[in-house]
């Protein structure tokens, strides 16, 4: 007997004949012996349908006490989906309760439309689950210590759910989703990816936008924080599948110091973004405060930045480059022209280029294999794709290319590290 907590989002929320199978799946664990706490989403669509009726009538720049409220439209959605849910599991002869956020509660800060969590009271849930009952509790939403409803950001059920597991120490917390698990790499790009039957927290996190597809990257950092195992598996398989089968689908989030990271792959998966621009100042003195000098205004600037490198002097002088978010690129330039550019001296100019893209390899088993990013660079090599930038950390080494390689390169890279077999 186990505590599990089950999340399902809003496409297996969807109707009520899909909440009545949701009811069915919760009821078997139920009945397998398993303690079990719910915590769903809104009914797909309901969120968007929300927050645009919010919208009608918020202005352009919208305040604390407009996003106050909007937070406390938008909860509504799954405080439907919980009361349905609870009824769908009595019907099934179950005895259910559900409780809104504040209810349990689940404290967070004030930050409106994007509030973190702070604690969660467990007590009630654990007497509960005690009693016998199923207990369900609403995703995506909290309360503050002002007691305002919030809500944690779109997506947020899935933080909810791995917070919830992580307060009532629960066993596992199984996300339900419409993909099978996480994967080698985007399976539209490459066939032949590999759904992984497990990827450490930290592989996730540098996969993001592979991993964040699937599940809003913040339950990841929780799962990571407090050690809960949770897994991503399939909503789309009938309710009735074999329940020692659906514990065992799916991929599962581990961490380091689990014994099943033994076996782990030198390289895990490959990530790629397109969202990436570049830009370069060239011809910039090589003296102290430099980079600070470029890149202080561009953080003052609200402006993120990645990739950085910094060429080797010539006669005094040295290029500078980094990468921003493509949707930075304008601003970025504005800023190193207006406010940088000016202090640096004579013949210093601007370069930018929006056609880039970058792409990773991520594994923790890099820390302990020499030559990998060597590796990665013949694979490229050999198809004849030129490397503008190289960034590494402890475990993902990135490349930045010219943006007509993306795929080319991921394809590469997928079979170099022979990512398509299966690991044992
Ligand atoms: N209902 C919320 C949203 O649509 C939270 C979630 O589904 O995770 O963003
Ligand atoms: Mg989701």
């Amino acid at each position: 007997m186990a505590l599990i907590v089950h999340k399902y989002g809003g496409t297996s929320m969807g109707s009520v004949e899909r909440i009545s199978n949701v009811a069915k799946r919760v009821a078997k664990w139920a009945r397998a012996g398993h303690k079990m706490v719910v915590v769903p989403s809104a009914m797909s669509g309901e969120t968007n349908r929300l927050l645009g009726l919010a919208n009608e009538l918020t202005p352009e720049v919208p305040n604390e006490r407009v996003l106050r409220e909007m937070d406390a439209i938008a909860a509504t959605g799954e405080q439907v989906s919980v009361g349905l849910l609870s009824l769908a599991l009595q019907a099934e002869g179950m005895d259910a309760v559900s409780y809104a956020g504040w209810q349990v509660p689940v404290y967070t800060d004030n930050a409106y439309t994007k509030a973190r969590i702070l604690s969660i009271d467990g007590t009630k849930v654990l007497k509960d689950l005690d009693a016998g009952r199923v207990v369900i509790i609403t995703g995506f939403q909290g309360i503050d210590p002002q007691g305002n409803v919030t809500t944690l950001g779109r997506g947020g059920s899935d933080t909810s759910a791995v917070a919830v597991a992580a307060a009532l120490k629960a066993d596992e917390c199984l996300i339900f989703t419409d993909v099978d698990g996480i994967y080698t790499t985007d399976p539209r790009i490459v066939p032949e990816a590999r759904r992984l039957n497990s990827i450490s927290f930290e592989e996730i996190l540098e996969m993001a936008s592979l991993g964040s597809k699937v599940l809003q990257i913040r339950s990841v950092e929780f799962a990571g924080k407090y050690h809960v195992p949770t897994r991503v598996l399939s909503s789309f398989t009938p309710w009735d599948i074999d329940i020692n089968e659906e514990a065992n689908s799916g991929t599962l989030i581990t961490f380091e110091e689990d014994e099943n990271m033994m076996e782990q792959a030198v390289i895990s998966g490959i990530a790629f973004s397109r969202n990436e621009a570049k830009v370069s100042v060239l011809g910039v003195p090589d003296k102290p405060g430099i980079a600070y000098q470029i890149l202080g205004a561009v953080a003052a600037a609200n402006i993120e930045v990645d990739v950085i490198i910094q060429n080797t002097s010539k006669e005094g002088f040295t290029d500078f480059s980094f990468t921003v978010q493509r949707g930075d690129y304008a601003h970025t330039m504005e800023v190193l022209k207006d406010q940088v550019v000016p202090h640096l001296g004579q013949g210093v100019s601007l370069e930018g280029d929006t056609k880039i893209c970058k792409v990773s390899i991520v594994g923790i088993g890099m820390r302990s294999h020499v030559g990998v990013a060597s590796d990665m660079f013949r694979a490229l090599s050999e198809e004849g794709i030129n490397i503008q930038m190289i960034s590494t950390s402890e475990i993902k080494t990135s490349v930045v290319l010219d943006e007509k390689y993306m795929e080319l390169a991921v394809r590469a890279l997928h079979k170099a590290f022979n990512l398509e077999e299966v690991k044992k």
